[in-house]
């Protein structure tokens, strides 16, 4: 099965230029999805990760399942004003402006091995983001993990050091 056939590029969404990469029609087949989750089993199995980190919203979805494949716990990374309890803060640049993300205080004990979740890398700022949110918790990321990387937008640069792994990468837009 080729997972990248069942992803969908959606021209101009959100807005004009964007070529949005929509996994719900990856989500909806039931053998697509089954994939999705089982190959990323298979890359984290016995790395002895204990908390998936997942980015809000789409990044829970594949996040919630793999935890539960893996033996681990669900932590979600959500934006501001969301969760209830105390939180850190970490914002990050936007093409205008800033944005930022939050994270329960409670959600990872220092030296828990942390995979962390997101549907698609672009130019990881989002993931930077989210890893300094893990890493002022304590936690040890082992790991950063998408189903998608456009690599064209050279994300990587923005996280050095990470072992980041992606199901699909697209080189060009
Ligand atoms: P970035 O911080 O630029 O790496 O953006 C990552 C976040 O924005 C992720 O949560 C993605 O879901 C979303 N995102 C950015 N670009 C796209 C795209 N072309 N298609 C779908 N989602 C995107």
């Amino acid at each position: 099965m080729h997972l990248e056939s069942t992803i969908r590029t959606v021209p101009d969404f959100p807005k004009p230029g964007i070529m949005f990469k929509d996994i719900t029609t990856m989500l909806k087949d039931p053998a697509a999805f089954r994939e999705c989750i089982d190959r990323f089993e298979q890359m984290y199995r016995g790395m002895g990760v204990q908390k998936v980190v997942a980015i809000e919203s789409r990044g829970f979805i594949i996040g919630a399942a793999l935890a539960d494949r893996l033996g681990a716990g669900f932590v979600p990374v959500r934006k501001p004003g969301k969760l209830p309890a105390a939180v850190l803060r970490e914002e990050y640049a936007l093409e205008y402006g800033t944005d930022a993300i939050e994270i329960h205080t409670d959600a990872v004990l220092k030296g828990e091995k942390v995979l962390l979740h997101d549907d698609v890398l672009a130019t990881g700022g989002t993931m930077k983001a989210a890893s300094s949110l893990v890493e002022r918790l304590g936690g040890e990321i082992v790991g950063l993990s998408f189903i998608i990387e456009l690599a064209f937008l050279s994300p990587r640069t923005k996280l050095p050091g990470y072992d980041i792994r992606s199901l699909i990468t697209y080189d060009a837009e």
